[in-house]
């Protein structure tokens, strides 16, 4: 069962909200050099139409700065408005400063403060950020990175350590450490004058259960809205699961309120595959729906080719497509299931479970393939494999109309 989320504040990004009981937002960061407007332009629009709610770019010299109002003004012109959130490390104090229209376009500040100086100038610069976000308005998300951990506040708490009659292992010490690093940021944030509902929190690990440990120690300490993510998850299917891994356990204890799926893209992939797999994750534990869902079977001996598998991806492949229009045309339609079975063993039972389901002719079946609808039978399809495909994607197209068109 999913636990009720932690009670937050609502921390605006732009126009999205996140915290409380707003749906848990999916986010993604950019790979482009954000001195090129235009793959940076073309790589947030591809992320927005593929779903990502809130984008983050680096802004990581003064190009990068330079070139934030214009890549936000692009996207509005293009009708994209999904809010942009800037990545600062090192000289975020600096750029902000010097370029006051790219602190007035962001939506969102991200601090890292394990990289904003040394001894009295971590705290200073670390102000700098803040008093900005505070004279635009904007809020700062706190994000803590074990690989980038304040070495300064790590030090301190190791010789504190090492003073204990029973000192803590250095895992638990850096545990810790991430910890106090959140909250000691968010203390000196309001201190300078940073409202409590413009902060969201991070604390992100690259081992699950490292990750688990941590927003659990953190969810006990504040009430801050957290923004989930592992780290430096990895490639394809061993990134995909790692961060299913790490965050589904937190999701399920109600613990996140925004999420990033940090996957490497293989070389020229892509970048959207993150925003797909973090909406898959929210999917699969029935947190949001974000597109209508196919349930497929896994095949096994009684099935005669690989049509229904082919089948359900295409059906997946089109409704994922459509969804940019159908989220508009058809509101609702992301709650859709669809069934596409592979014999008549497990075939019609799971239909009728469904909205609309198929189930294919097995191994030696006649070749014929009932189609239910609301749970009864709707008709019968024959004919080959691509026929009975394009027959079922016809009624499929006039079920979603008839049931969330504005005649509906
Ligand atoms: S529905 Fe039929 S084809 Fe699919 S796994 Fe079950 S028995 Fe095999």
């Amino acid at each position: 069962m999913i636990a009720e989320r932690r009670a937050t504040p609502t921390v605006w990004v732009g126009s999205v909200p996140v915290g409380s009981d707003h749906p848990v937002v999916v986010q993604s960061m950019t790979n482009t050099d954000t001195a090129d407007v235009d793959a940076t332009v073309r790589q947030v629009a591809e992320l927005a139409e593929a779903g990502s709610e809130v984008v983050r770019i680096t802004v990581n010299n003064q190009q990068a700065a330079e070139a934030v109002p214009t890549i936000v003004s692009r996207l509005a012109d293009e009708g994209v408005y999904t809010p942009i959130v800037g990545d600062f490390h090192y000289n975020g104090h600096i750029l902000l400063d010097a370029y006051p229209e790219t602190a007035a376009a962001l939506a969102k500040y991200r601090i890292n403060p394990g990289n904003v100086g040394t001894g009295e100038r971590h705290d200073e610069n670390f102000e700098s950020i803040v008093r900005i976000a505070i004279k635009h308005d904007k809020p700062v998300r706190i994000g803590v990175n074990w690989g980038s951990l304040d070495q300064g506040l790590l030090t301190h708490m190791m010789d504190i350590n090492a003073e204990k009659d029973r000192p803590d292992d250095a895992h638990e010490v850096m545990m810790q450490a991430m910890i106090e690093s959140a909250m000691q940021s968010v203390e000196l944030a309001e201190k300078v004058g940073l409202a409590h509902d413009k902060i969201v929190l991070s604390v992100k690990i690259s081992r699950a259960p490292d990750l688990w440990d941590a927003y659990r120690r953190l969810a006990k300490r504040t009430d801050l809205p957290f923004h989930l993510g592992l780290t430096e998850a990895g490639m394809g299917t061993k990134g995909a699961v790692a961060s299913a891994a790490g965050l589904v356990p937190l999701l399920s204890e109600g613990i996140g309120d925004t999420i990033r799926v940090s996957l490497t893209p293989a070389p020229g992939a892509s970048r959207t595959k993150e925003v797909e797999i973090a909406q898959e994750i929210l999917a699969s534990v029935g947190i949001r729906r974000f597109a209508p869902a196919v349930t497929a079977c896994p095949g096994c001996g009684r099935t005669t080719s690989t049509l229904f598998q082919e089948m359900a991806q295409d059906i997946d492949a089109f409704m994922r497509r459509q969804m940019p229009v159908w989220r508009n045309t058809y509101p609702g339609v992301e709650n859709l299931n669809v069934a596409v079975m592979g014999c008549v063993v497990n075939g019609p039972g799971e239909s009728k479970h469904a909205d609309i389901g198929i189930s294919l002719p097995g191994t030696g079946e006649t070749p014929r393939a009932p189609v239910y609808q609301d749970g009864k039978l709707l008709t019968t399809l024959q004919g080959d494999g691509e026929s009975i495909a394009r027959q079922f994607n016809e009624l499929l197209e006039d079920y979603v109309q008839s049931r969330y068109g504005s005649n509906a």
